[in-house]
């Protein structure tokens, strides 16, 4: 299996690593600093360098049981060394968006104890689906107010790993479906925005609810009887 370097430091641009397997669609590398795609979040794009050239990798695919840097190029042989680099502007952008999801369902959950459904981003835009009869104007209002607060709060969003029995010990995890994790995961990964917000969660965020900038509510939906979505903006501040 791929070391995941995006799941122990968001903030790592580049590596040095092996190929450890080509494929017609791409390839499989010891190590990577590619957000591998999950959780609403998709995965990263950006370069590789060997031989003194450069390819394009424009995402990453879970084919089978190896991760899959897609490339439409030329492709580096088996055990060359090759360098990496995401392309950073796009996964901040996907890191303030991830985090901003985080704080309006915290908020949420904590001012009106409504559970998240689903939900689903893209660089600065995001939309999340929450279990609802009804969503009120009013409502709108009283979330923006609230997400406002926290993200002047400057929060800090934390990463730590739990053994998975001590991770189901924690009360709300138990809401972000914690029990869905597959019994062969030993460790939970653990993201927490101190004092709003805490998930089972492999995505990438930033260091604080602050670095998100401004989250700005730009519509509400019904999807359903149960099922109303929020779509948020995130702009610079
Ligand atoms: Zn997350």
């Amino acid at each position: 299996m791929t070391r995941i370097l995006a799941h122990i430091d968001a903030y790592q641009k580049s590596m040095k690593t092996i190929v450890k397997d080509v494929l017609p669609e791409g390839l499989e590398l010891e190590e990577t600093i590619f957000y591998p795609g999950g959780g609403g979040q998709p995965s990263d794009s950006g370069i590789l360098k060997f031989d003194g050239k450069g390819i394009d990798i424009r995402g990453v695919k879970r084919i089978g049981n190896q991760l899959i840097h897609l490339t439409d190029d030329f492709k580096p042989s088996l055990g060359q060394e090759v360098e990496g680099e995401i392309d950073w502007d796009r996964r901040y952008q996907l890191m303030r968006t991830h985090t901003a999801l985080h704080i309006l369902c915290g908020v949420i959950w904590r001012d009106f104890g409504v559970q998240v459904t689903g939900g689903n981003m893209k660089p600065l835009e995001a939309r999340m689906d929450f279990e609802l009869e009804k969503m009120s104007t009013d409502f709108v209002v009283a979330v923006q107010r609230a997400i406002d607060i926290e993200v002047d709060e400057k929060r800090a969003v934390t990463v730590k790993f739990l053994p998975r029995e001590q991770a189901f010990k924690i009360p709300d995890l138990i809401r972000t479906k914690i029990n869905l994790l597959p019994a062969n995961i030993e460790e939970v990964r653990i993201v927490e925005i101190e004092g709003l917000d805490i998930q089972a969660d492999g995505g990438t965020h930033v260091y604080n609810t602050f670095d998100v900038g401004k989250i700005v509510i730009i519509g509400h939906q019904s999807k359903g009887r149960q099922n109303k979505r929020l779509r948020i903006r995130v702009e610079d501040v």
